[in-house]
């Protein structure tokens, strides 16, 4: 993949908005691996958490809100409580699942699973697939 960074690239509105509702300063990830090393989620994700950050950090609006990762985070916080610049990596991923939700995009649509389906399915993995974390 080419990637272009640029000072335009800063600019987008897509960072700011990611860090103004996460409240967290992107910019300070240098990129050390820590919250990807002790994530429990990794073996389902197709974008590691720290990999998740630079993506944020360079506006990578698309490639992110079509992640599974995601969907795949269990909002257990460890990478929060690992990364040694004190950034709350599962904010930043809420906010991801937040903007698609604010579309009414769901990861499962339980209005059109059967209802044996939805008897099937554990409710925590249901309730996995919304909005986790609810601060
Ligand atoms: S632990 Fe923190 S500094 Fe290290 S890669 Fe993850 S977000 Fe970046
Ligand atoms: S909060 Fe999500 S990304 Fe962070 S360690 Fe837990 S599962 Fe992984």
């Amino acid at each position: 993949m080419r990637i272009n960074i640029s000072r335009k690239n800063r600019q987008n509105p897509f960072i700011e908005k990611v860090q103004e509702l996460s409240g967290q300063n992107l910019l300070v990830c240098y990129q050390c691996g820590k919250c990807s090393a002790g994530c429990p989620a990794v073996s389902n994700m197709d974008i590691l958490p720290n990999q998740i950050i630079r993506y944020a950090q360079l506006g990578f609006k698309d490639e992110l809100l079509e992640s599974k990762s995601i969907w795949a985070c269990a909002s257990c916080m460890t990478c929060n409580v690992r990364c040694p610049k004190g950034i709350n990596i599962a904010e930043v991923i809420e906010v991801l699942r937040q903007l698609l939700l604010r579309k009414r995009k769901d990861h499962v649509e339980v209005d059109k699973m059967t209802n044996a389906e939805k008897e099937d399915v554990p409710p925590i993995a249901l309730i996995s697939c919304f909005r986790k974390f609810t601060s």
